[in-house]
């Protein structure tokens, strides 16, 4: 399917609903983004690109990089993974501390900030030198060497970062973080802190779509079982506690982030990006659900 002039009409009519969002400004940085900015990139199973508006400029990932990390601590890890870190949605922000008292310090979910930094640990069990690793992983899947994290956002992240701080060190408190606090959060910000464009996105998201299998290269990342798992929690968990909604209205997998970025897939179909950093009261980019509603609803295509 040609999906061009499905995008750009989607693009334009989007653009005539006032957006209401607001740019995240908890981290410093990221405060200071182009609030317009505004792109969309669709790749479908076979790798044809569709593109249209700021599909050039590289913006902040965010929590999207803790997909990636789940994926690839999974992958090292299977079924063990799930002693450490839970896979129920959770309801609650993505920065809450609420639920780890009565759960003892395991995150409900790998995709919760909470559950991120229980990854991020286990990135720094696994590999010697995991912001390496990490930054090469993704290279890989983008096919783009020139990838990179910004050490300006990773900073002012760090500066600012007290309620990360706070779970960490809680959550070591009761033994599930094995390194220094300080150690799993310079690598989690350098995660968070990487820098890609609409396009490098959906290619790095297309493993998900392709049964755990690297496109062109046919590299077994994920076992078909593991790639669904990934995906039903992409589903579950990937929206913050606007994962409902974004089933409801859109019925894809994917995840956000507070850069504005929101990425989803049909598995099998296409991986899709936007971006635009004006995010809802949820956090959820605002444009990024009125675009993939509309995809979903015009093709007639979800998971459902
Ligand atoms: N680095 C951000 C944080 O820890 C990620 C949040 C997000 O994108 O949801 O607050």
């Amino acid at each position: 399917m040609n999906y061009q002039l499905l995008l750009e009409n989607i693009y334009n009519e989007v653009q005539s609903i006032e957006n209401t969002g607001k740019v995240a400004d908890y981290i410093p940085e990221l405060a200071k983004v182009n609030p317009e900015k505004f792109g969309i990139s669709l790749v479908d199973s076979t790798g044809n690109i569709f593109e249209v508006g700021d599909t050039k400029e590289t913006f902040s990932i965010q929590s999207i990089s803790k997909v990636l990390t789940t994926a690839i601590i999974f992958a090292k890890e299977g079924n063990e993974l799930w002693k450490r870190v839970g896979f129920e949605p959770s309801g609650n922000a993505f920065n809450s501390l609420i639920q780890l008292e009565y759960e003892k310090g395991i995150p409900r979910n790998p995709f919760l900030n909470a559950g991120s930094l229980v990854i991020a640990d286990l990135m720094l069990d696994h590999f010697d030198d995991p912001k390496k690793y990490f930054l090469n992983f993704v290279r890989t899947l983008a096919e783009n060497p020139t990838i990179q994290s910004n050490e300006s956002v990773a900073q002012s992240e760090m500066e600012s970062g007290f309620r990360n701080a706070a779970l960490v060190n809680f959550i070591k408190s009761f033994k599930n973080i094995k390194n220094a606090p300080e150690d799993v959060l310079d690598f989690y910000y350098f995660q968070c802190a990487i820098e890609m464009t609409t396009t490098d996105l959906a290619k790095c998201f297309r493993v998900f779509a392709n049964q755990g299998l690297i496109p062109n290269t046919d590299d077994l990342f994920l076992t078909k079982s593991q790639c669904k798992r990934m995906n039903a929690l992409m589903q579950m968990c990937g929206f913050y506690d606007q994962a409902g909604e974004f089933t409801f209205k859109v019925g894809l997998p994917g995840k956000s982030g507070v850069g504005g970025g929101v990425v989803a897939l049909l598995p099998n179909q296409y991986t899709v990006t936007v971006w635009s950093p004006k995010l809802n009261k949820k956090g959820n980019s605002f444009y990024g659900l009125e675009v993939l509603e509309r995809l979903t609803t015009e093709t007639g295509t979800s998971i459902f």
